[in-house]
């Protein structure tokens, strides 16, 4: 095993260290693994070079979410890799209108033949749907950061690991189970959408066919970055929005708060911001943050470039307010119960004022399930078995949206089985190399004990 680290480490350019020592724990302590799955570790470790290679060639691509061009050459890296592991591949286009690139869709098993026979001799094995994404927030016209080794365990680049980093773990695992035909039984799908930063709209296009093939599966796994060694997410919120339209009597400053004149928009809309927060913002797992505010004698807003002007006199009653604001939430129930109390909120008028809100639904929450437990409990079991410790469910709040929510209402539901990093969506974007191995083995266990 030694000789193995030395050849991946002087390939990458790591110095030896603390590295090599975490990294040979992991493989050392695999007492409990059965002789397969020894096997697909020793792949992994051994093809830890090319596991690098593959990641720097997809991150040297530009393809924020709108460089149509740039997100199709990295769904053509990837699918020629899972090619190598024997899955059929299939481009998604999108219509023009959408300005998006399309997804990359890999599947192995899946066909009636092979589903008959493997339902009948191995019913225990789920269908699984493994969740990737091509793009990254960067685009083109902002700061070029090549794939650079920072310091001996580090590298930088854009989507190094969200989620480039990601869709390579899942990859590699993939080639470490078909190189030791571990897949004959398995059928998997999986799935790397092109615009998971900034989703088409309408959503029911730019979603539509995942979801649809989500439902042929059991599980889903979504490779989304991993928030530390011994944590997945069994749980996303969901991310909804508001707009709050207020409207008042105005008239001459001085006669404010007389029951003649009343109170004014301005004096409305932030007694309702103000009363959103004392009586909803210490319920877990629940926040809302306005993040427009207009007001004045005149006022207009662009709901699509998120921008408004305003001009008003402090001798002017303000006649007009625009709030806008997002909603998170963790369950559907939570969502509809606070839009309940907002309302009421609103509804509540000071005189000489009426106020209307209107909510939209964003992306749905991915709720904690019993199913996702269930799940949970044999990666547990893994990184019990590989000597890693437990593995626990993550905080749900400390994650936003992502594309694995929209399926969570079908299908048990893990996410965060991606890379380890620091500094998503910030310039400077980080992974940790020396823990690559270890997510890969892990993904790979899960994967191969899932699926059989
Ligand atoms: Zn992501």
């Amino acid at each position: 095993m030694k000789k193995i680290f030395l050849i991946s480490l002087a390939i990458i350019g790591l110095s030896m260290g603390a590295n090599q020592t975490l990294i040979a724990q992991t493989t050392k302590a695999t007492t409990t693994l059965s002789k397969e799955e020894q096997k697909v570790m020793d792949y992994i470790d051994a093809n830890m070079p090319r596991a690098i290679a593959l990641l720097k060639e997809s991150v040297d691509i530009n393809s924020g979410t709108l460089n149509i061009e740039g997100v199709k050459k990295v769904g053509a890296i990837f699918a020629r890799e899972f090619e190598k592991a024997n899955f059929k591949t299939k481009w998604v286009p999108m219509p023009d209108s959408l300005r998006r690139a399309g997804h990359l869709v890999a599947s192995i098993g899946f066909n009636a033949d092979q589903n008959a026979a493997a339902s009948s001799k191995t019913k225990k094995g789920k269908k699984l749907f493994l969740i990737g994404h091509l793009d990254t927030v960067f685009e083109p016209d902002m700061p070029a950061n090549p794939f650079t080794m920072i310091n001996d365990s580090t590298a930088t680049g854009q989507g190094v690991t969200d989620m480039k980093g990601g869709d390579v773990v899942m990859i590699i695992a993939l080639q470490a189970l078909q190189a030791q035909g571990l897949l004959k039984d398995a059928n998997i799908i999986a799935y790397l959408t092109g615009d998971e930063e900034h989703a088409g709209y309408p959503r029911e296009v730019s979603r539509g066919d995942f979801i649809e093939t989500a439902k042929q599966t059991e599980i889903a796994l979504a490779f989304e970055g991993a928030n530390g060694l011994n944590s997945v997410a069994t749980a996303r919120r969901g991310a909804s929005g508001w707009l709050l339209n207020v409207k008042a009597k105005t008239g001459h400053s001085s006669g404010v708060f007389t029951p003649y004149a009343g109170y004014g928009a301005i004096y409305e809309a932030a007694r309702i911001i103000n009363e959103f927060r004392v009586q909803l913002s210490t319920e877990k797992y629940l926040t809302f943050n306005p993040g427009v505010f207009i007001g004045g004698s005149e006022m207009n807003y662009d709901a699509t470039k998120a921008t408004g002007t305003a001009i008003g006199k402090t001798n002017i009653i303000s006649p007009a307010v625009t709030v806008t604001g997002d909603l998170r939430f963790l369950t559907e129930e939570q969502k509809i119960n606070a839009r309940k109390k907002m309302q009421v909120i609103v509804d509540n008028s000071l005189a000489g004022t009426k106020a209307t809100i209107h909510f939209e639904d964003g992306i749905p929450s991915m709720a904690p399930t019993e199913g996702n437990n269930q799940v949970l409990s044999v990666i547990n079991s893994i990184s019990m078995d590989m000597g890693a410790g437990a593995t626990v469910a993550g905080d749900p709040g400390s994650r936003g949206a992502g594309d694995i929510s929209y399926i969570a209402a079908y299908v048990d539901c893990i996410d965060g089985l991606g890379a380890l990093g620091r500094g998503a969506h910030a310039p400077g974007e980080t992974i940790h190399l020396n823990q690559l191995p270890f997510l890969i083995k892990r993904a790979a266990l899960t994967i191969y004990r899932l699926s059989r």
